[in-house]
């Protein structure tokens, strides 16, 4: 008997042709009632996973009998629960590497329309507000030549450096747990403690992974620390900063402004932030153009063929369970 696999989000419609052409496949769909009590239902026989986007844990999972694999179709795995899924010996995957360019091409999107105020120009272009010559609040920061202040050198964080660094002649410094040598000197970057970071970067850029020590790792704190003219963007997690506080701190103009991807809460429907002409707002598009995610895709797809086929998949997070 064909072996079975659940889709539990949209996924590219090749792949899927891919997927029902060698498996069972059932594909949840909010459209048929709650997801969770479908992912309870369809997880009991199956023997792998494919999705992004979907909290994954002991509640929906407990069922699982002979569950191999679960093929993540993103790098962030914090939306699982890695702990049990090594308890039950379930392989988790992800997709690291393809989409790095692709986010670091949306983080530097989003620093460049937040200090050079692209929406609102944009919208007061449109509205008929230009009647005579740009003034002082139509005015931006420059980013050539300004420091970079990266949070969470990794392969992501490095991607946006480079632009930075060969792009924009811009100086580079950053924070992680430890220094990053290896990272760091081709970008002649200079490691900071996060307070030093804070205080001395124009631009500050969040790309870490979201983990028990990166949670709320910035707060009203934090945020008091930055310079008033200083931008701040975050394309990680929304849970690495206390949104509440970033949406004080951005109503009291403790910096210039901010470009936002990613939210504590996620889609976000209604926000504080909306309101706010000094906040860039985006729905969680860092890997989103048709050519990185048919790329993730097609890696998620080999993660799972590999483990159902009884090789080791590539690019897991837990090989070792
Ligand atoms: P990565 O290569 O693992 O880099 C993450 C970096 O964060 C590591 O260098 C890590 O270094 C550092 N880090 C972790 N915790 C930290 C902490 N508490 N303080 C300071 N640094 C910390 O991962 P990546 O591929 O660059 O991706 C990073 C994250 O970006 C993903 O996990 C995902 O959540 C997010 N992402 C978002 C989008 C989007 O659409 N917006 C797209 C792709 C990825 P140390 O362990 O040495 O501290």
């Amino acid at each position: 008997m064909n072996k079975k696999v659940v889709v539990f989000s949209q996924i590219d419609p090749e792949i899927l042709t891919r997927l029902k052409a060698q498996y069972h496949v059932v594909v949840i769909d909010p459209k048929q009632g709650d997801v969770n009590q479908q992912i309870q239902q369809h997880v009991q026989d199956a023997d792998g996973m494919i999705g992004a986007g979907r909290l994954l844990n002991q509640s929906n999972l407990a069922t699982a009998q002979q569950l191999k694999i679960i093929s993540s179709v993103s790098v962030g795995y914090d939306n699982y629960d890695v702990d049990y899924l090594n308890q039950k010996n379930i392989w988790l995957s992800h997709t690291p590497h393809v989409l790095t360019e692709t986010t670091a091409d949306l983080a530097f999107t989003l620093l460049m329309s937040a200090a050079r105020k692209v929406p609102y120009l944009d919208h007061w272009t449109k509205s008929g507000e230009w009647k005579r010559t740009v003034s002082q609040a139509q005015f931006g920061q420059d980013i050539h030549g300004k420091t970079l202040g990266i949070i969470g050198l990794g392969n992501i964080g490095a991607a946006i450096a480079r632009r930075g660094l060969y792009g924009f002649n811009m100086n580079i410094l950053y924070h992680n747990r430890r220094e990053k040598l290896e990272m760091a000197q081709p970008l002649n970057a200079q490691y900071r403690s996060l307070e030093q970071l804070l205080q001395e970067s124009d631009f500050v850029v969040v790309a870490v992974d979201l983990n028990a020590e990166s949670k709320a790792l910035l707060s009203t704190e934090q945020f008091d620390l930055m310079q008033s003219h200083a931008v701040f963007v975050n394309i990680a997690r929304g849970s690495v900063i206390d949104e509440q506080a970033l949406i004080q701190a951005l109503k009291d103009h403790k910096f210039f402004a901010a470009g936002l991807d990613v939210y504590e809460k996620e889609p976000l429907q209604t926000s504080e932030l909306f309101q706010l002409d000094n906040v860039v707002t985006l729905p969680h598009v860092g890997s989103a153009t048709a050519e990185t995610r048919k790329k993730m895709a097609e890696l998620a797809y080999r993660n799972l063929v590999d483990a159902l086929d009884g090789r080791q998949p590539r690019y897991l997070v837990n090989p070792d369970f």
